[in-house]
C-alpha cells in the first residue's frame, strides 16, 4: 500500500448503496447491491465485461435510472426527477472518451462548469482553473485547445475539469481504455496523486497493477452481482470465492506481467 492519505477509522460514508437493482428490460443488470464508500476512499471496481460495473456508477450520478434501491451521496438522495443538478454537483465523472469542448481552451475547459452552474466570476474560475491544470502537471498547456494536446492530456484535462466542481466523489468509468499504451501511465500517475490527497473515487478499470497499488479496496463483480470486495493485496493473493479465482486466472495480464510504468508495481 502506497497511499499516504489515511482514512479516518471512524470516517463517514459518502456514498451509501443500498439493495440497488436496475433491469434493462427484462435484463437484470445490477442484482442487489449494497456498498458504502468513506470519504477519502479508492475503490477499484473490477470484473469481466458485461457484469454490471460501468451500470453501477452511471447509477451513481444518475446518468442510468435505477430500477430499486437507495443510493445517498453526502447526505443528498440520488432520486430520479430530483435532486438532479445536487447530485451532478455531488459526483463528478471521468469517461473513456473526454467529451470537452473543442472550441474551448483546456483553461475555459475546466472553468466553464463553475461559471454556468456555480456563478462563479470568471477570473475567479480561472485562477481556479490554473490551479488544477497545475495539478494534472497541464499548467503549460492552458491556452491549448483539445486537439493541440494528446489523448493523455485531454484526459487529464478531463479530470482537472470535473475536480473544479469540487464533487464529494469523483467516479472514472475506465478512464484508459481509450488511450494508446504509452499514455496510460501518465493518466494512472494522476488519479494516484488525487488517490494520495484523499479524494474519494470509484475506479471501473481493467489496470490490476493500478487497482493494487492504488485502490483501498477492490470490489469485484460479475454478472450484476457484488461477489467479493477487499484490500486488494489480500484479493489478488488470496481471493475467496471460486469466481474471483476464476476470473484472477483468466485476466492476461496479471500485475506481476504488467510492464513498469509510473503506475505499475
Ligand atoms: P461492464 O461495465 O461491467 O462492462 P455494463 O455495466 O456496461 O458492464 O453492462 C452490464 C450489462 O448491461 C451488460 O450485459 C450490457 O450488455 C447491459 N447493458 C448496458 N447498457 C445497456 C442498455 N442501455 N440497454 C440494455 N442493456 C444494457
Amino acid at each position: 500500500m502506497s497511499r499516504i492519505y489515511q482514512i479516518e477509522p471512524g470516517a463517514p460514508a459518502i456514498v451509501s448503496i443500498k439493495n440497488l437493482n436496475k433491469h434493462y428490460g427484462p435484463f437484470h443488470a445490477i442484482k442487489s447491491i449494497n456498498l458504502t464508500v468513506k470519504r477519502g476512499e479508492v475503490l477499484a471496481l473490477i470484473g469481466p465485461s458485461g457484469s454490471g460495473k460501468s451500470t453501477l456508477i452511471r447509477c451513481i450520478n444518475l446518468l442510468e435510472e435505477f430500477s430499486s434501491g437507495s443510493i445517498v451521496v453526502d447526505g443528498v438522495n440520488v432520486e430520479k426527477g430530483k435532486n438532479l443538478a445536487k447530485v451532478r454537483a455531488e459526483v463528478g465523472m471521468v469517461f473513456q472518451q473526454f467529451n470537452l469542448f473543442p472550441h474551448m481552451t483546456t483553461l475555459r475547459n475546466v472553468a466553464i462548469a463553475p461559471v454556468r452552474v456555480r456563478g462563479a466570476s470568471w477570473v475567479e474560475a480561472e485562477v481556479r482553473a490554473k490551479q488544477l491544470l497545475e495539478r494534472v502537471g497541464l499548467g503549460e498547456h492552458t491556452h491549448k485547445f483539445p486537439d493541440q494536446l494528446s489523448g493523455g492530456q485531454q484526459q487529464r484535462v478531463a479530470i482537472a475539469r470535473s475536480l473544479a466542481m469540487e464533487p464529494a466523489v469523483l467516479l472514472f468509468d475506465e478512464p484508459t481504455s481509450a488511450l494508446d499504451p504509452e499514455m496510460v501511465g501518465e493518466v494512472l500517475d494522476v488519479i494516484q496523486s488525487l488517490a494520495a490527497t484523499g479524494v474519494t473515487m470509484l475506479v471501473v478499470t481493467h489496470e490490476m497493477a493500478f487497482a493494487r497499488k492504488v485502490a483501498d479496496r477492490v470490489i469485484f463483480m460479475e454478472k450484476g452481482e457484488l461477489i467479493e470486495q477487499a484490500p486488494p493485496e489480500n484479493f489478488f493473493d488470496n481471493p475467496q470465492t471460486e469466481r474471483a479465482k476464476n476470473f484472477l486466472r483468466s485476466i492476461v495480464r496479471t500485475p506481476a506481467e504488467v510492464p513498469a510504468t509510473g503506475a505499475g508495481l
